[in-house]
Order: C-alpha cells, then structure tokens, then sequence
C-alpha cells in the first residue's frame, strides 16, 4: 500500500457505522479537496448526485464524488455536518469525475475550479425552474359576464393547446388581465409547460457522393468510429478539400451506433453556415453550446445531454465538459486554433483535454485542420495519430497564386497603407463584379498615438501598453484591459493643441483608405469589437456570402473556416505582423492565419490570387506562404522545436508573479526562483520581468521552466510550489501549464 493511500484511511472517521453515513463532496470553489458529509435523513445518495450543503453560514451546492479528492486532514466524526438535500438534477456521470481529477492535476488547478465549469457556471445545479403556461378547462362552465376580449380569449385557446399567457393575450388581442380574470373564474387553468422534445440527427438523412480521395477518409475515419476504441487522427487538407463533409460520415457512423457526438469548434468559427451544412446533412440543426447559449437553454441542454436525450452537440471548448451520458466521439475543427487554449482562470488547451476525454472514454477522436498544429503533425510522424489526408480541394480549382509585395520596391503613397499593386488588384477585381478581402489583424484605427512636440505616446495607466484609437466609437482603448479615454484634442503631457499624430494603421484606417479610392465599393469592416455578438456576426457573414459586399476589411475573425462563394482576391495588409521573438508558436502562427486567409479566395470563382504586402520577403514564414511549399515550412519548424527542446519535444511551464507594488512583484519573484527544487534535465529561466511588464495595474514578472518530454512536469511544480513562502501582500503566482501566451 503506498504512503498516501494509508494516510487516507487513518484520517477517515473510524467506525464502521458512521462509515456507511458519510459521504465525500466536492464544491465548485477553488479547493483542492473534497469534504466530507453525513448523508443524514436522506438515505443513500449515489456518486455524481447534485446536494445542498452547510458551509460556514451558508448552504452551498456540491457534488457528490465516489472517492476522497485531495489532501483529507482528519475530522472526528461528531464535527462532521449533514447534507441539507438533494438536487432534481441528473446525476454527474463517473467519467466526467476522472475526467475533472485529470485536468486539476495536469493543470494544478483546484478540483474545485473544474467542477464549477462541469456544473456549467451554476446554472445548471441550480433548481430546476418549471414554466407555467395556461390552457382552456374542458368541460368549463358558461359565464354570464363574457366580454369581447374575454370571449377572444376562449376562441383561441378552445384548441386545447397550452400557451404562455403572454402569448395567449397576443394573439387574443387583449392584456394578461383578461388571462388573469378567466383563470380566477375557473375558465383557463396553470399547467406546466411540458419541455420540447430535441430534434434528433438522422445519419442517413442525406448522403454525399464522395471522390476518390474523400472515399479513402471517409473509409479510415469510419472504421476507427466503427473499432469503438480509442484513437487519434488528424484530418488534414487543404482549405476546401471536404473535411466537414467527410467528417460527417464519421459522426454518421457514431450517431448510426447511439453514440453521442461532441464537435468543437473554435467560437468564431460557429457560423450559422456550418449549422446549415449540417441540417443539410442530418434533417435538423445541432444543439449549440456556446456563449451565446441563453442560461435558460444551458440549463435544458445540460440535463439533457446526461439523460442522453441529445445526440450531437457543436460547441465552443467549454462544451467538452457537459454531463456527456455516453460519448463516442469527438471532431475538433481547426484543431490548430490557438482559441481552444483557454486563459481564465483554469488554463487549459481544449483540443490536448478533448484527446484526454477520449482516451478516458475509449472512443476516437478526430482533428481537422488545413494547417495542423506543429504539435500535431509530430504525432502524426511518430504514428501516434492516424494522419488522413486529403490532397486537393473538392472543387478541383487550384489554390490562389501568391504574390509578395516587397513595401520597399512598392511603397504606398505617403500616409496610405496599401501598395499599388494591391489597389490595382481590387480594382480589377472590382470590375470583375467579385468579391476581395483584406486582412489585418488589428482592430481600430491606430496603435498608437504620438506627441509631435514633445515626443509623448498615449499609454495605459493601468497597462505597458498603448492606447488603440478606435475612430467609430470615438475612443482610445487599451487592448489588454478595456480601459478607455475619450479622444484627445491635445497632448496630455505638453499640453499642445494639433500636436497628435496617429501611428500605424489598423483596420478602421485601412477601410477610410479603401473608401477613398473606391468611394462606390459596398464595404464591410469585420473586427470582433465591432460585432460583438456572435448573433450580428452571423447575420454580416450572410451578406458576405450573398454577394452584398464588395470588398471586406478584417481581422482574424474572417480566417475562421467561412466560405465566401464570390471572394477572388485576398490582401494581407502587414504579413510581418506577429513574427515575435519571445513565443516560440510565432512563425507557425503568422503561417496558419496567412494560409488559412489566403485559402478563402477562389474557392468556387476561378483565379483566385493572394498578395502579402511585406518587408521581409525573404523571411521563412513569408516564402513558405508565397511558394506554398508547407512541408518545408514544417520541417523547419519541427526541427528548431527538436533542437530547442520545445514542444511538443520539450514541456514548458510559465510561472506568472504579479503585485500591485513593483519592488513587491520582483522580490517575490525571486524568492519563487530560489525556492526551485534542483532537477535532472529541467531548466528554470527567469524570473525576467514580463514583455507586457504591467497588466491591470499589477506588475509582472515571469519564470519559464523546461523540462525533457518524459519528465513529470506537474510533480517537480508541486513539490515547488509547497516550498514557496507565503506571499507578501497581494503578490500572486498562477502557473500555466503547455503555455501559448509569452507576454
Ligand atoms: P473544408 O472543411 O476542407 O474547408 P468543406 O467541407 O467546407 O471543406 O468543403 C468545401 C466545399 O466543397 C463545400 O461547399 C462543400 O459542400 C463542397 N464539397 C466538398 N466535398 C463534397 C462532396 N463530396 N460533394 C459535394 N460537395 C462537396
Ligand atoms: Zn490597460
């Protein structure tokens, strides 16, 4: 028996009856640990069941978990508190309990941390709210005082059906009033809205004739759904090859077995056009489960994906921690996106925790991609992933050519951001009667704002950042924490009237450029801070797509897995943008967002062409993208990760220390240097202080461990993190786990 299992069993209360009366309950606040309670007056409760319980003053929901979590400290049985009650919620399945103790460990956060994102930010372990609606009494006797509206009322609701009396009101053309008075007169009567059934996905509902290549995918991806074993494979094709159409054959195969389905998709990317694709193919939309999912629907959604009543999920990456009943497979869709990384709290990769969920259910996985992670195609390599591949795109229509535009050869014209060439090209295109989009990832209008006079450049007071003018909403905003100033007229240090000169273009300044020249152009701006909702960016895409817009300004919500039928010419305004030095994903992430944005052009139009306005037309990045030669891009990029030890050859872990007082910040970052247990084939670089050197207010600095592949990254970070001294003030540690953020 090893050390910490016996230490459990001697902190338990001993006696064998109190021993049948309590039970171990997990709260969904950050504690690493479950307590225990007794069970009481309620009888049994099985594990998973959803309970009220005594915490200090106030009665809290927990769940009930089938084993002691954490460090237990010994508690004699008479201390021990009761459950208060039961929840009418489905119980929380086994799997999703193994699946929460695996990310808390790998991630080190507290249980408690996970079990709050299982239970679906409380909504769902609230109680269960029933809604009330009204319906006619058969059989109800006459009244003698029948008014016009009153006889309204009955006429519409002599159906039978039952209805809202908001709804019932409507379309009696009357108030709730009228409702009101038949109810109290025996008429009408409150009934409980029964809930509406989900449609359910039918696998057989439309089949797709595939070409040679999507047979080969297709017959790979079914059999691993058919082998109900755990499996990896990366669906990798160019951007209009058919990965979603040959993936459905796979959630097909799983629906066909009474499976349940999970596909992820990064937010952006929940176009209403993939919801149609799949209604197409299955008879009716999936369920959504993303931030706009209303709490009300959340709810419902929850309870029935544990009862098993939903079959097929799409969601953004918090959907991978619904109750699944019985999960058999899971798509992750662009799987390369940075996007499933979360970094709220819980830092965790969504697609690295949905091959864990897998794995945990013994079901296969796919990752679709055009540009698969570095991550991903070294797993391929090695075998680890079944790699299926799908060679051209389904329309047989090349991809676009990409041209460079070297800015030094071809400058703009002075205070304009866009080459000749390029002007030339929309124009052309233009005349052509299709679409062009031009791509820059940065929203508003400058990044930074600059004192003629005096040198001075408008900065954050909370943040080492500048302030963003942001020319629709007349406003400076800080990108890293919202902070905002109206705009300037004059300069905040010297005081000068006209002094202010703005710097750099983002998107608002490249669309004023393009309405200069092209003052009849239909245009549209898509910068997420403009469409905030994932709602009104459905319905601009839609124009988009129905040819109502000629050109399209963007940021990187337009690379997201969008089809445009009539896009033709594609225009990376800055293609150096984002090569950085500190973040070893830079150069794969300029290249995927390039690709993937090239890749919308000419996908049904012939001559599709792509420009990247740049400096450095020699750089890697950039010759990858014009030669198109991905391989050796890869390559490259495999072997720098192999002889830099970074992942996914080597583990990384960022520590984050942060203190409103800057001597407090570098002073505890230091006492968590030296407490560093001394390791074999770890490294811990650090503490330095962080590129973005103050975040809200706080400031920053950071260590940075590497250690060997085979090396128990999470172990060495415990023991660490048990020796640091406490710290002062409000200093703060957070450790992030496989970190994709560097600043
Ligand atoms: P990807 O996901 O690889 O970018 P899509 O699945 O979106 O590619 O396919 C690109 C376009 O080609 C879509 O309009 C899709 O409907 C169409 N398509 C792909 N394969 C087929 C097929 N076998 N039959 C009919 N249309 C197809
Ligand atoms: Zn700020």
């Amino acid at each position: 028996m090893n050390k910490l299992q016996n230490s459990t069993e001697k902190l338990k209360p001993c006696d064998a009856k109190a021993k049948q009366q309590y039970v171990s309950v997990v709260l969904p606040f950050a504690i690493d640990r479950s307590y225990d309670y007794l069970v009481g007056e309620i009888g049994t409760v099985a594990p998973g069941t959803f309970v009220l319980v005594p915490l200090g003053t106030q009665i809290r929901t927990a769940v009930v978990w089938d084993s002691p979590v954490g460090i237990q400290k010994p508690v004699q049985s008479a201390k021990l508190k009761q459950i208060a009650g039961k929840i009418d919620i489905p119980r929380l399945p086994i799997i999703s309990m193994r699946f929460a103790e695996w990310i808390s460990q790998y991630t080190l956060s507290p249980i408690g941390m996970i079990v709050r994102m299982t239970i679906g930010a409380s909504s769902a372990a609230g109680s269960r709210k029933q809604n009330f609606g009204v319906q006619y009494v058969l059989g109800a006797p006459q009244l003698s005082r029948m008014t016009p509206a009153r006889i309204r009322v009955v006429e519409v609701s002599a159906d039978g059906q039952i209805r809202t009396k908001a709804d019932l009101a409507k379309t009696a053309g009357c108030t709730t009033a009228v409702v009101e008075g038949l109810i109290k007169a025996g008429i009408l009567t409150n009934v409980v809205i029964p809930e509406k059934a989900y449609a359910q996905p039918n696998p057989a509902y439309k089949l797709t004739d595939f070409n040679e290549d999507q047979k080969i995918a297709v017959h790979l991806l079914k059999a691993a759904v058919e082998a109900q074993a755990f499996s990896v494979s990366l669906l990798d094709g160019v951007t209009g090859a058919g990965k979603t159409e040959v993936y459905f054959e796979a959630v097909a195969s799983a629906l066909a077995a009474r499976h349940q389905v999970l596909i992820l998709l990064p937010e952006i990317a929940l176009t209403s056009q993939f919801l149609n694709r799949f209604e197409k193919r299955f008879g009716c939309v999936p369920v959504e489960w993303h931030s706009a999912t209303k709490e009300t629907e959340r709810e419902r959604i929850w309870r029935a994906v544990a009862q098993g009543a939903i079959q097929c999920v799409v969601g953004a990456r918090s959907a991978l921690f619904l109750p699944y009943k019985n999960l058999g497979l899971i798509i992750v869709d662009e799987e390369h996106d940075s996007g499933f990384k979360q970094e709220d709290r819980v830092n965790y990769q969504a697609r690295d925790m949905a091959v864990v969920r897998a794995n945990l259910g013994k079901f296969p996985i796919i990752l679709a991609s055009a540009t698969p992670s570095i991550e991903s195609h070294v797993n391929a390599r090695t075998g680890r992933y079944r790699h299926v591949i799908l060679p051209g795109r389904y329309s047989g229509i090349n991809l676009p050519d990409i041209t460079p535009i070297d800015l030094k050869s071809n400058p703009p014209k002075q205070g304009c951001w866009l080459s000749p060439i390029l002007i030339n090209a929309l124009k052309e295109t233009l005349n052509d009667g299709r679409q062009s989009l031009l791509f820059l990832n940065r929203r508003g209008y400058a990044p930074l704002t600059l004192c003629r006079t005096c040198g001075y450049r408008i900065k954050c007071p909370q943040c080492s950042a500048w302030m963003v003018e942001h020319r629709f909403r007349q406003r400076l905003t800080c990108h890293h924490c919202g902070f905002t100033l109206p705009i300037l007229k004059e300069c905040p240090e010297c005081g000068e009237k006209n002094c202010l000169v703005l710097c750099g273009p983002g998107v608002e300044r490249i669309l004023e450029e393009i309405t200069d020249i092209f003052p009849s152009a239909r245009t549209v701006l898509l910068s997420s801070d403009l469409i905030p909702t994932l709602n009104e960016m459905r319905k601009v895409i839609a124009q988009i797509e129905s040819g109502k817009v000629d050109i399209i300004v963007g940021t990187q919500i337009v690379a997201k897995g969008h089809h445009f039928p009539k896009l033709a010419t594609v225009g990376i305004v800055d293609g150096d943008l984002g090569f950085s030095q500190s973040d070893p994903r830079a150069g794969e992430r300029s290249f995927q967002l390039m690709q993937q944005v090239t890749g919308r052009a000419g996908r049904t139009v012939e001559r599709g062409r792509g420009f990247v306005q740049t400096h450095l037309p020699e750089h890697p990045v950039i010759q990858a993208i014009i030669t198109g030669d991905r391989n050796a891009f890869v390559e490259r990029e495999i072997q720098e990760r192999q002889a830099g030890m970074l992942p996914p050859y080597g583990r990384l872990a960022a520590l984050v220390i942060s203190a409103r007082d800057k001597n407090i910040a570098k002073a505890y970052a230091y006492s968590v240097a030296h407490s560093a247990p001394k390791a074999d084939r770890i490294i811990v670089l650090g503490p330095a202080e962080a590129p973005l050197s103050m975040l809200r207010g706080r400031y920053r600095w950071r260590l940075l461990v590497k250690a060997a592949r085979d090396i128990d990254v999470q172990s060495y970070l415990r023991t660490w993190i048990n020796q640091i001294p406490t710290a002062k003030c409000d200093a703060r540690l957070s450790v992030d786990v496989d970190p994709y953020n560097f600043m």
